[in-house]
């Protein structure tokens, strides 16, 4: 007889659903924190990430007062030591209106939080840093994953995002390392503020594994914006610390480079946090740097389960939560269900902001016959009304089906516009009853119906005179229109 059905380790959003879905299910629950419930979603990253992106888009925004005949006595200047309090009190206001302690503990589940990390001793117990041990007869691992550092000379100059919130104050120079959303986000945060800003990256584009229309547009406007974008470098050699600079020595195209600038983050990868479990005592295997699981989210051990970004697989929130539900409902339920991510909307709130669902359209035209509309934010007539005419929608359709395989957005909302296309893909519309959709006016959303329509004339679901189509309207006949 185990202390308990199920032991959960790690409290982020993966460890508090697994838990509170185990318990739901009847199940006697523990859930073990080293450090404060939340994990990295409320601590250290979403949250007080998108607190910084709030305060920058509040700079922009003042950018416009004047085309609105609003007028500011002065332009607003940053007090980056109270941008960074409200990002403490805005992560203290979660904790308080989430109360996950209480809450846990109120539906039975036992906390151990605070208490330092979990160590496996057999495949049945793990061990606490003060000598407690818990013993379970299954695991839910949800130990999420840390910022990467890179072992070149001087990196301890580096930052990390972590860093940022204890920044004493706002870096006139910054140098990014690593484009993806975390970097590129940043990226963005730090320009609103006034820093000098230069993004380096090893791939060929940044945001890789976005549409490619994606990462050139947000390259683009982040260029305009004035950062410098370096992207194809060959990599980075060493850190300097010289005159109260930090020196980066970077190779680009076979040549070492130098960039003199107060602050070099690094954005450049989220390996799981493997080493404290002592994994090999459970028998539960690795897969380099996350933990191996199968479909079922089951590892090597069968007792033993996993979920979140400690998979590698989709490091989102959203999808920790699925997997913690699916992770759990196996375990307990023997369910068999396959932790599949076929529909995650997702995005950055960059500067614009960009989001996206599906196949991107090289994935898509790799497996099916596709046709692809890409509508300029600029038809819409909230863009306009609002100031805010950069983006796109692109959407991507099965010219057999007509079934939606993508969307890609760049522009106000853009998130917020994918997610409204993902519940249409997962309720299996087609292009044709997403043309038909009778979206809010005027609205960012609009631009779906628009891309939409624009594609059942491309496909030739609705008539269109050869007349008509001569004279290149290829929008079609739509209250909506550029020109
Ligand atoms: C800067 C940044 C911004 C982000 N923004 C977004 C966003 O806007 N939207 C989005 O969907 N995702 C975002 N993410 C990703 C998101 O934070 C993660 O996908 C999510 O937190 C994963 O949840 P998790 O429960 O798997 O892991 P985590 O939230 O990392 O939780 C894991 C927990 O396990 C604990 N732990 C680790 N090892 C042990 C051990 N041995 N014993 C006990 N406890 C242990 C850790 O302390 C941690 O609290 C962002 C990430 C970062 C870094």
């Amino acid at each position: 007889m185990f202390m308990f059905d199920v032991v959960i380790i790690g409290g982020g959003p993966a460890g508090v659903t697994a838990a509170l879905r185990a318990r739901e299910l009847g199940a006697s629950v523990a859930i073990v924190e080293r450090y404060t419930l939340g994990g990295t979603c409320t601590n250290d990253g979403c949250v007080p990430t998108r607190v910084l992106a709030k305060a920058a888009r509040l700079m922009r925004d003042t950018q416009q007062f004047a085309d609105y005949g609003l007028f500011l006595a002065e332009r607003p200047t940053v007090d980056f030591g109270r941008v960074l309090q409200r990002t403490q009190q805005v992560v203290y206001e979660m904790h308080e209106k989430k109360q996950l302690l209480s809450h846990l503990d109120e539906v039975g589940i036992e906390v151990y939080s605070q208490v330092g990390n979990a160590t496996f001793v057999d495949p049945h117990t793990i061990l606490l840093e003060d000598g407690r041990t818990i013993e379970g007869q299954k695991f839910v691992l949800c130990v999420g994953g840390s910022p990467r550092r890179l072992p070149f000379p001087g990196g301890e100059y580096a930052l990390t995002h972590s860093d940022v919130w204890t920044l004493d104050h706002l870096p006139k120079t910054v140098a990014i390392v690593g484009t993806g959303a975390t970097g590129c986000q940043l990226a963005s945060i730090f320009e609103a503020f006034g820093s000098q800003v230069t993004l380096l990256e090893l791939a060929p584009r940044i945001l890789l594994s976005e549409d490619e229309l994606i990462a050139d547009t947000i390259a683009q406007e982040f260029t305009k914006h004035g950062m410098a974008v370096m992207t194809g470098i060959d990599g980075i050699e060493r850190i300097e610390r010289r005159d109260g600079l930090n020196h980066l020595n970077y190779k680009d195209r076979g040549e070492i480079k130098t960039l003199a600038v107060e602050a070099i983050i690094l954005a450049v990868g989220w390996p799981g946090n493997l080493d404290a479990l002592n994994l090999a005592a459970a028998g539960v295997e690795v897969n380099r740097n996350y933990i191996q699981v199968d479909d079922y989210l089951q590892t090597s051990a069968s007792h033993i389960f996993a979920a979140g970004d400690i998979t590698g697989r989709m490091m989102l929130v959203q999808s920790a939560s699925y997997q913690a539900r699916v992770a759990v409902e196996n375990a307990l339920l023997d369910t068999s269900q396959v932790a599949q991510h076929r529909l995650v909307p997702h995005g950055g709130f960059t500067d614009p902001e960009y989001g996206g669902v599906g196949y991107t359209e090289v994935q898509a035209r790799e497996k099916y016959d596709c046709a692809v509309a890409v509508v300029p934010y600029a038809d819409l007539d909230r863009a306009v009304i609002d100031g805010q005419p950069v983006g796109f929608c692109k959407l991507i359709v099965d010219r057999q089906t007509h079934l939606v395989l993508g969307a890609h957005v760049v522009g106000e909302q853009a998130v917020e516009v994918v997610s409204m296309v993902s519940a249409g893909m997962a309720g299996g519309l087609r292009v044709e009853q997403l043309a038909d959709l009778e979206i809010a006016y005027p609205t960012f959303a609009a631009v779906v119906g628009l891309a939409a329509r624009q594609l059942v004339r491309d496909l030739r679901i609705v008539p269109v005179v050869p007349e008509w189509r001569a004279l290149h309207q290829v929008r079609g006949a739509e209250w909506e229109r550029l020109d």
